[in-house]
């Protein structure tokens, strides 16, 4: 089923100059960007889009983070785009995370792990809305989609 994810490319990647280099995963492996805003997130949309974890001991650090210097805040389509997107985000701490995935090759932090993805397709929603509104978002066929996706007879 065709899904939309939110990733967003976090302070720490910025910073680091690893914006390219995390996007071209994504490119790589064939999701569409059909989005893409960079920003700095304030201290009450950094809260809504963890709202999930507030009252864990890590919240406040978390929404410190991430509002603490510009993001990039992106939305790819694809089938299955969310799995997909998560496997190649890998485990939440860096350290954790395998060799090969965008957190197992760029860190070792649990809180800086440089890129957010949606868990589920409500999450997805809820997340797409705190920064785009549907007209911002621009679906299109990719010229070689029939050979990326296996359409082709
Ligand atoms: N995080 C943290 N300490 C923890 C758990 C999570 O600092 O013990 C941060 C980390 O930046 C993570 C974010 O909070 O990406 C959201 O946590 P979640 O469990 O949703 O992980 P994710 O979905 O990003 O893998
Ligand atoms: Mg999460």
């Amino acid at each position: 089923m065709t899904e939309r994810t939110l990733i967003i490319i976090k302070p720490d990647a910025v910073q680091r100059h690893l914006i390219g280099r995390i996007v071209t995963r994504f490119e790589n492996k064939g999701l569409k960007l059909i989005a893409g805003k960079f920003l700095q997130a304030g201290t009450e949309q950094a809260g809504e889009l963890y709202a999930v974890h507030k009252g864990k001991d890590f919240y406040e650090r978390l929404v410190r983070y991430i509002s603490s210097a510009p993001i990039l805040v992106t939305v790819w389509q694809a089938d299955g785009a969310i799995a997909m997107a998560r496997k190649l985000l890998g485990d939440t701490f860096g350290y954790d995370a395998k060799p090969g995935t965008i957190r197992g090759d760029f860190g070792c932090s649990q809180t800086c792990n440089l890129v957010h993805g949606s868990d589920s397709p409500e999450s997805a929603e809820f997340e797409i809305g705190l920064f785009f509104k549907p007209e911002e978002m621009v679906d299109y066929e990719f010229a070689d989609a029939e050979w990326l996706y296996n359409s082709k007879e």
